[in-house]
């Protein structure tokens, strides 16, 4: 599908125009759900093992491709060719997870009370998908979404960022190589997501809507969901709390911080972004942690040894800016960096002496900036954790095997980290709790955010009886 009007895909390491894709509106967002709801007829009727092995080819052109992909990737976003390299597998590996699970959508057979009866539980796709992306996994939150969705028989309507439209495009033309039929897969490119937003939201041939992005949007989406009543999935933002106790092995510690906080230029939603250190291990941890980051290699994504890329935007620097400014007025400590650099660039940044009034200790930050605080005891931490509206991920690093169990069960979080900063995986169960959201990608549960239940009651009369 095209559109007259494009827009410029601009790359933030040096805001170079890298092409043009088709700036789409609301009637062809219309046009991609007519062909959506068209294809769905015989989409969901597919056998599941043919669905199975369509995702399966699809999985593994992505493969195929990884490099490429990821050069793509590294230059619409900025990220690390490393880490792009490890979306495009990460992304991959729900394809093939769910192409496995496609034929394992078993309903169940239920044990009615009235003799004569029978009772079935079904599993049907719940029809068109709506699915809106962000810009900062731009290939494996899509994959995340398509691979159930595909895998259940619904058909899907993308509308990927529009930072990073390109690597949505390219996923479209590999399900297209790969042989999923026309209609499946389809890509709505805009500059202007509240109106395609609206329509998908608002037309009644949509069945489901799953967002990931802001709590802000997700709330705006859910409402206008409402009028349609749409089955829905929303992965939001998060403010994730990171604790070191005084039993934990502080290399390890640091190594999880820098995995968490600083991936991705610390631009996801499960990035640590309130880091609590024990009173007593503080003042080491913190000469760790600073020579640790003091090291990372700031610079173009597609250099290999770059481990710090670009922010996405400018209005992404002027954020960060602006909350490390703040706390400073407001007495926090700059131990690292705590400038922009140059360009899109902001400097790795660690500080301390963070307090709650601070805007820092409760904005998603996304950013490479960490604010740290010293805490005393077990239950004043989980307190603090727990003191915010967000419920996505949290991680703590210890030894103690009794409070390893009390802490991860008292943490009000959908994930939970325990001596590792990095838990993504396609077998996993991923989503959040509180403000940042509902259902779950990846994962055997993953699924039933595409499938409905369809409950039939069979009753057959006197035949049983007479028997
Ligand atoms: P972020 O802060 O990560 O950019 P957003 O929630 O603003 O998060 O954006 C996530 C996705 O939501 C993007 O694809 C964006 O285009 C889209 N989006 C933003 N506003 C709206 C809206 N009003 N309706 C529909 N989609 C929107």
């Amino acid at each position: 599908m095209g559109s007259k009007n494009t827009f410029d895909v601009i790359n933030p390491y040096d805001q170079s125009v890298i092409t043009q894709v088709p700036d789409m509106k609301m009637e062809e967002t219309r046009l991609a759900v007519d062909q959506a709801e068209q294809a769905f007829t015989s989409w969901s009727q597919t056998p599941a093992r043919e669905r199975a092995a369509l995702l399966k080819k699809f999985g593994e052109l992505i493969l195929q491709n990884q490099q490429d992909l990821a050069t793509l990737l590294t230059c619409e976003q900025g990220k690390p060719i490393t880490e792009a390299r490890g979306e495009i597998k990460y992304g991959a590996s729900f394809i093939e997870w769910f192409a496995e699970e496609a034929p394992r959508v078993y309903g169940d057979i239920i044990p009615g009370s009235n003799k004569n009866q029978r009772l079935f539980a079904l599993k049907q796709p719940v029809g068109v998908v709506a699915a809106i992306t962000p810009w900062n996994f731009p290939n494996a939150m899509i994959a995340r979404k398509v691979a159930p969705a595909l895998a259940a028989g619904c058909t899907v309507v993308i509308k990927p960022a529009e930072d990073t439209p390109l690597s949505a495009l390219a996923l479209a033309v590999l399900a297209e190589e790969a042989g999923i039929p026309k209609g499946v897969f389809n890509v709505i490119t805009t500059t202007d997501p509240v109106s395609v937003g609206k329509e998908l939201t608002t037309n009644p041939k949509v069945s489901k809507l799953s967002f990931t992005g802001s709590t802000e949007v997700g709330k705006v989406l859910m409402e206008q969901c409402a009028g349609t009543v749409k089955k829905l999935s929303l992965e939001l933002g998060g403010n994730a709390p990171f604790i070191v106790f005084d039993d934990a092995d502080l290399p390890a510690a640091v190594e999880g911080v820098i995995a968490s906080k600083y991936r991705n230029s610390g631009q996801t939603c499960i990035c640590a972004n309130r880091l609590y250190v024990q009173e007593d291990i503080y003042k080491d941890f913190m000469e760790l942690l600073t020579q640790k980051v003091s090291q990372l290699e700031v610079g173009s994504g597609l250099n290999e040894k770059t481990t710090i890329g670009p922010l996405i935007n400018a209005e992404a620097i002027s954020k960060v800016n602006h909350l490390v400014e703040d706390a400073v007025a407001k007495g926090a400590e700059v131990m690292l960096g705590g400038a922009p650099s140059h360009d899109l660039f902001y400097q790795p940044t660690v500080m301390g002496n963070i307090n709650r009034d601070m805007a820092i200790s409760q904005a998603e930050i996304f950013g490479p900036v960490m604010p740290v605080t010293s805490f005393r005891q077990e239950q004043e931490v989980i307190a603090k954790a727990n003191d915010t509206i967000y419920g996505l991920a949290a991680y703590f690093y210890g030894r103690d095997y009794a409070r390893i169990w009390r802490v991860a069960e008292a943490l009000e979080f959908g994930i939970v980290g325990v001596n590792t900063g990095l838990v993504s995986a396609a077998e996993a169960p991923f989503g959040g709790v509180k403000q940042s959201g509902f259902g779950r990608e990846g994962s055997k549960y993953g699924i039933d955010e595409y499938v409905n239940i369809k409950y039939v009651c069979m009753d057959l009369g006197s035949q049983v009886s007479d028997l």
